[in-house]
């Protein structure tokens, strides 16, 4: 417990798929002009250096965001795309890009004066490093920061007074009872705030947790007659490799634009972050 720092993985390509949908599923919510509530239930530690410090040993954004802006510069990108660069590209300058905004951040500067924000983390360092961070913010009155595991405190907060709420659920499943305790929280969540949003990111791994979860996922909207949206980004099938290849989203109550927007983007984000041709994305949702 407690090894995992996200800034290791900071922009890489499961980052793309993670801050990608999630900056579509807040522009669909803010479109109505009620308050939203945003809940980052595994916030980590806000932004991060690329040029120093963990990610710069891990060097994954150089597949991931680097990649990505490569291409773009020469090539066609979708709206989807163009809107998430435009907010990573805002925490840099022209000339040099060294900074990777965290979930955290994506969605501060997202917040319109009527939205929430609440974050938790639970690493001791992570936590102090993540509140610092938003102290700099100036929409830091609109966040709270919980240093609280929030697989057992999510319920708490929903449903939220709005009634309009969005969940990122993003663990690192470095426990692996992490799958477990996610099973519990969504059933808790959906009981109690049946109609919130829920964005639920894991990583495609060979071992059977990973592999379970689409389908338990499934299991639980059925049960609450809920909508879903499933989809997944391999970047390379490099089965004797360690690291990770392929990673992905599930999201319960998805807006009707999210199939579109996806299916726009995931051709271009193969092509831009594929290695090999065991490259692609898959897509599918239900409609309850
Ligand atoms: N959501 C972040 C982003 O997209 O920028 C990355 C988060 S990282 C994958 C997961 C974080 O969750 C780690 O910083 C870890 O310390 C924290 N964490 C692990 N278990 C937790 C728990 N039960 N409650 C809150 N935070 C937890």
């Amino acid at each position: 417990m407690f090894s995992y720092r996200h800034a290791f993985h900071a922009g890489s390509h499961a980052d793309i798929l993670k801050h990608l949908t999630l900056v579509h599923l807040v522009e669909y919510l803010q479109e109505k002009p009620g308050a939203l509530t945003i809940v980052d239930t595994h916030a980590g530690a806000g932004i991060y250096s690329l040029i120093d410090g963990f990610a710069s040993v891990s060097k994954e954004a150089d597949g991931g965001i680097y990649r990505l802006m490569e291409y773009a510069a020469s090539n066609p990108i979708s709206e989807g795309i163009q809107n998430y660069l435009s907010l990573i590209q805002a925490e840099n300058t022209a000339d040099e890009m060294s900074i990777y905004p965290g979930s955290p951040f994506i969605l501060a500067r997202l917040l319109r004066p009527q939205d929430r924000l609440k974050l938790f983390e639970l690493h001791p360092k992570e936590i102090d490093i993540l509140r610092h961070n938003i102290s700099e913010l100036k929409q830091a009155k609109q966040i709270d920061v919980y240093a609280a595991d929030s697989f057992s405190r999510l319920k708490g907060l929903l449903p939220p007074p709005s009634r309009r709420g969005l969940v990122l659920i993003d663990p690192s499943y470095e426990d692996k009872q992490d799958y477990r305790y996610l099973e519990a929280a969504m059933e808790e969540a959906l009981q109690r705030f049946a109609t919130g949003c829920y964005a639920i990111w894991y990583p495609v791994l060979s071992r059977r947790e990973s592999a379970d979860l689409p389908g338990r996922m499934k299991k639980i909207a059925a049960l609450h007659k809920r909508s879903w949206l499933h989809t997944e980004l391999r970047v390379e099938n490099a089965p004797k490799e360690r690291r990770l290849q392929a990673s992905g989203m599930f999201i319960i109550n998805p807006p009707w634009t999210l199939e579109k927007h996806l299916a726009e983007s995931l051709p271009i984000l193969v092509k831009a972050l594929g290695q090999d041709v065991g490259a692609q994305y898959l897509l599918n949702s239900f409609e309850a």
